[in-house]
């Protein structure tokens, strides 16, 4: 089951991956794991990679590449995985087809969690995390028993610079930009599957592995 997931911030992708993982018991590939884990297993591009993060500057297509065919290529991907985060640009979707073309991998599936933006700025917004113990609360959603204090540990929660009203707003925007060219790349593959990711976690989770049978969600 090779899955290359995708979703804005807030249309619950982490907990779906989460579940996936569960379901077909195949790795979550995260591209900020996998540089980690590049970075601290010392490998070659791994540390080119650290050289370039240390300077504060992007880590060129060529290195990410590489770390990414580096990762796929493991022995737990063999039978899977769930993609995380990569391809972010055509020119690394036309890498990594040429990376998975190599490895004997085809890709399934290329499943879109979505939601419309006015909700994704209400999920992201209404978050909040503890300073303690750092668990994560919602205003409205999933919200402390105490208003502003943590229900574990009693310390006060805070929000994210990030998922403040205007820095949200561009980082959907952001988003949008980037994404907008991959889902017509991976929609004229016939790949590509748009998952509404309004609905209960179960039913999304029910409607993205339907669409990995096949079914164009
Ligand atoms: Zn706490």
């Amino acid at each position: 089951m090779y899955i290359l997931l995708m979703g804005p911030p807030g249309a619950g992708k982490g907990t779906q991956a989460a579940k996936l993982v569960d379901r077909f018991s195949i790795p979550h590939i995260s591209t900020g794991d996998m540089f980690r884990a590049a970075v601290k297993e010392g490998t070659p591009l791994g540390l080119k990679a650290k050289e370039f993060m240390d300077a504060g500057q992007l880590v060129p297509d060529s290195v990410t590449i590489g770390i990414v065919k580096e990762r796929l290529a493991k022995a737990d991907c063999q039978t899977g995985f769930i993609l995380d985060g990569f391809p972010r640009t055509l020119e690394q979707a036309a890498a990594l087809d040429s990376s998975l073309n190599e490895l004997g991998i085809e890709l399934e599936r290329v499943v879109n969690i979505t939601a419309p933006d006015d909700e994704l700025v209400r999920r992201i917004t209404g978050r909040r995390i503890c300073k303690g113990c750092s668990a994560t609360y919602h205003v409205v959603l999933n919200a402390p028993k105490v208003s502003g204090t943590c229900d574990k540990c009693g310390a006060e929660l805070y929000q994210r610079a990030d998922d403040q009203e205007a820095t949200v707003a561009k980082r959907l925007e952001v988003y949008q930009d980037q994404t907008e060219p991959l889902i017509t790349y991976y929609r004229d593959k016939g790949l590509y599957s748009e998952i509404n990711g309004l609905q209960p976690i179960d039913k999304v989770l029910d409607d993205v592995v339907n669409s990995l049978r096949g079914d164009r969600a």
